[in-house]
């Protein structure tokens, strides 16, 4: 039963009941906390939320998060080394980054509906690309994604890997610990 007079409480449950992985229990139990039992800190998560809702957008070029136009990988001239990582998510990025196995630039690619394939020659043909190496968690659907991106590129001159195998199928880059996620990069496969 809810409590009446309780309103704002429950509208702040509800909206934290939508985030990923976060059931009614713990959406109460965060609530509390920010709203009774730390208010500094809600106060603090609202300010940030509000600040980062305004300031974060993608970047033009990768796709990849940004405060500015243009990342700061994009316009880090020392990472034009010829490779192009492709990912499924923005947040990839940061996990690919974390390893330090990665020296080259990305290409944000959500789904086949989404390629921006003006976007990705430009890339190429601006960075030099020579390896495009997708960086995706084995399916089917990721598979057919590969081979469509290839065979789309295929009149530039490339070569194309994959993240190799030891990736767990269907899961997402996130679930991966930084080691088998560097090996799986040093030990990519041509396709
Ligand atoms: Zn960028």
């Amino acid at each position: 039963m809810k409590i009446k007079n309780l309103q704002s409480f429950y509208a702040l449950v509800q909206s934290l009941e939508k985030l990923p992985s976060i059931g009614k229990k713990s959406a109460e139990k965060m609530a509390y906390t920010l709203c009774v039992e730390n208010k500094i800190l809600g106060l603090n998560i609202a300010k940030s939320i509000q600040e980062a809702t305004s300031k974060i957008k993608k970047c033009s070029k990768c796709g990849g998060l940004s405060e500015e136009e243009e990342c700061q990988i994009c316009q880090d001239e020392e990472r034009a080394n010829g490779e192009l990582c492709i990912i499924a998510h923005p947040r990839d990025i940061a996990i690919i980054e974390n390893t330090g196995s990665f020296r080259g630039k990305y290409f944000v690619l959500e789904s086949l509906e989404s390629v921006d394939f003006e976007s990705l020659t430009s890339m190429i043909l601006d960075n030099k690309i020579k390896e495009v190496i997708f960086s995706f968690s084995p399916s089917l659907a990721n598979d057919a994604l590969m081979l469509f991106v290839e065979d789309r590129l295929s009149a530039l001159s490339l070569s194309f890997s994959k993240i190799a195998q030891g990736i767990p199928t269907g899961i997402g880059l996130d679930h991966i610990d930084q080691l088998s996620l560097s090996r799986a990069f040093e030990g990519r496969i041509k396709i």
